[in-house]
């Protein structure tokens, strides 16, 4: 043993983010509602796209993302400048960390927030504090009370992964104003696209100078599989994540795909409409089965029980019929499940199940 040879602090107590399960041994019709998925997967044109890229991959892919950053641009009329585009949200949210925090330094997120905000603090070499929720929504009286001189991050979710709720602008406005001078604030726009006509915090980044967006791909323009996000932010901040960037961290199916996708804000609303509507009954089905939710801003619901034990056996039974949902005990959650908002078959398949679990109960 070469004991010598150690991580940086940090490094060992990170615990490997577990993406949802998509198979159960010994059953094939499985509808997998454990990743946020979009159903009605991405735009028929950034399909197309995608393959086209294919003849030019021999060449290097653009670098500078032009393309890709103005159509991001012209869409959600933002500053093209001040656009950052990663492998992933993800490939942002690390850059932050590594931009801004490192040993000695505090990283906020809260109670029930996204597992990758401490990962990536870990992975810095900085110390993630968790501040308390209130009823599974964003405190930002809490987060307020928890800054200190060392916090360089607070990461909020907004809608929140895993409990869907929000909080309003008045409540974003207040945090903003309220940190720190030396504290950025993050809004993770993961699902913004899913709230009709929010802006996903881009309005704060413009007014301020210590709030960036992050968004994705991976969610409503249904390309989690290709693994593009982008930021936007005041440009010190753009300016520091570009010099940590790789110069060719998206490949051209990836920047051509994207682009492509962006730009069919038709399968957008489509998608939106549509999740609204089952997300809706889907809520409603499982309250007259006494499994209540918040209700949700984003493309699934976080389903709650009375207890751990009946959260567990309900995934189970689920699970031995083929429906695939998300614990989320590791979220301090036990007592819950998340269920992502599938087409409408999945939507009755989940409430039929459900409903016969709850018969077998009785
Ligand atoms: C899904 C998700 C992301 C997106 O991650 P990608 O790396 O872009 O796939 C980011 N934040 C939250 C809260 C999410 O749920």
């Amino acid at each position: 043993m070469r004991n010598a040879i150690r991580p940086r602090p940090g490094i060992l107590d990170i615990q490997p983010y577990r993406g949802g399960d998509s198979q159960v041994e010994g059953v094939d019709d499985v509808v997998k509602l454990s990743s946020n998925e979009n159903p009605f997967g991405p735009s028929e044109a950034a399909r197309e796209a995608f393959v086209k890229s294919g003849h030019a991959l021999h060449r290097y892919p653009s670098s500078d993302h032009r393309a890709l950053r103005e159509a991001i641009a012209r869409v959600h009329g933002l500053d093209a400048e001040r656009i950052i585009c990663g492998a992933g949200s993800d490939e942002i949210l690390a850059f932050l960390c590594q931009g801004y925090a490192g040993p000695g330094d505090e990283v906020i997120h809260t109670e029930h927030g996204f597992a990758m905000y401490r990962i990536y603090a870990l992975g810095a070499g900085a110390t993630p504090v968790e501040v308390p929720e209130r009823n599974r929504v964003v405190d930002v009286g809490a987060i307020l009370a928890a800054c200190t001189d060392r916090t360089r991050l607070v990461f909020i979710a907004n809608p929140a992964n895993p409990t869907g709720t929000m909080i309003g602008s008045d409540e974003i406005s207040r945090l903003a104003a309220g940190l720190p001078e030396q504290a950025l604030l993050v809004l993770d726009g993961a699902y913004a696209e899913y709230v009709e006509g929010f802006d996903g915090g881009a309005g704060f980044v413009e007014s301020r100078d210590n709030v960036v967006m992050t968004r994705t791909f991976s969610k409503i323009h249904g390309l989690g599989g290709l693994r593009v996000g982008w930021g936007y932010g005041p440009a010190h901040v753009i300016e520091v994540l570009n010099r940590l960037r790789g110069p060719f961290n998206l490949s051209t199916p990836q920047l051509q795909a994207a682009e492509a996708a962006v730009r069919d804000t038709d399968h957008v609303a489509r998608c939106r409409a549509e999740n609204a509507r089952l997300r809706a009954w889907l809520a409603g089905a499982l309250k007259e089965l006494d499994v209540p939710s918040d209700p949700s801003h984003a493309n699934f619901i976080l389903a709650r029980f009375s207890d751990r034990q009946e959260a567990e056996a309900c995934n189970a039974f689920l699970r031995s019929r083929g429906i695939i949902l998300r614990p989320v005990a590791g979220y301090g959650l036990p007592a819950a499940l998340r269920i992502t908002v599938g087409d409408e078959a999945s939507c009755r398949r989940v409430v039929h199940a459900v409903a016969q679990f709850r018969g077998k109960r009785k």
